[in-house]
């Protein structure tokens, strides 16, 4: 049984039909990237996976259980964990409340404050700093400790690069290199085509709510995600 199953999902927002019909397995451990051009859907099928949108059809199967219509807080307590785009922290607290606070909708588990800044080093001198007031890496790494602390089965980012200096950006994959390495499943969203190629075991392509292309690592060329991306392939 593959950890997340979602079938024939339907998306939309009012009129406009954001996800397509469109059917993908996540197997425990996979780091699966999404890429695509703007607009693509990506970010919509990230954020059902969650519970942030309901679907109008299809469904979201959840290490067996069927999460279509489950809240997302709900989700969260089961394993679910989205690091949304933009982070979205509470700029007044500190890193270390920020990671504390997102513990209790979580499920049991072993990640602690120590344990993220273990995971980040570079936030360890930031602990006690306000979280409005770092630097945008500071803050990525601190939105990812927070979906860590609720010790997900499934760690869901999108665009983590966003807005992020090239050595920031290197800093943050370091770190999810690691969790990949420890096994933590993860589906991101990644618009730098080489990187997205170079961390994740699967590619999945998506052209206007559809997956149009998807293959594994070493078995698909860059050439041939570019081709898809824009709708030549
Ligand atoms: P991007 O890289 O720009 O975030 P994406 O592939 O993540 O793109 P989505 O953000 O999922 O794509 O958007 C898919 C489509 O749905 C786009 O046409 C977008 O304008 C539209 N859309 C997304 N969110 C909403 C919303 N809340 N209300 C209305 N339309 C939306």
């Amino acid at each position: 049984m593959s950890l997340l199953e979602i079938r024939n999902l339907d998306v939309r927002h009012g009129l406009l039909q954001a996800v397509r019909d469109l059917s993908l397995s996540v197997e425990k451990g996979e780091t699966i990237a999404l890429v695509g051009a703007n607009g693509a859907g990506k970010t919509t099928l990230l954020r059902t996976i969650a519970g942030a949108h309901m679907p109008a059809g299809g469904s979201v199967v959840f290490n067996g259980i069927d999460i279509t219509t489950i809240p997302a807080y709900r989700r969260v307590g089961l394993g679910v964990a989205l690091v949304p785009e933009g982070r979205r922290l509470f700029g007044q607290m500190s890193v270390e409340e920020n990671l504390v606070l997102a513990r209790s909708a979580g499920r049991r588990g072993d990640w602690t404050v120590e344990r993220v800044l273990e995971a980040f080093p570079n936030l360890k001198p930031r602990r006690h700093a306000k979280a409005g007031n770092l630097s945008g890496g500071e803050q990525q790494a601190t939105a990812i400790g927070r979906a860590l602390m609720t010790n997900p089965e499934v760690l869901i980012l999108d665009e983590v690069s966003l807005g992020l200096s090239p050595l920031a950006v290197d800093r943050v994959y370091a770190s999810l290199q690691s969790l990949i390495g420890g096994g933590t499943t993860i589906i991101l969203v990644e618009q730098d085509l080489r990187r997205a190629m170079r961390v994740a075991d699967r590619i999945v392509c998506m052209l206007e709510g559809r997956i149009v292309l998807e293959g594994k690592r070493g078995e698909i060329s860059r050439e041939q995600v570019s081709e898809a991306y824009f709708g030549l392939g």
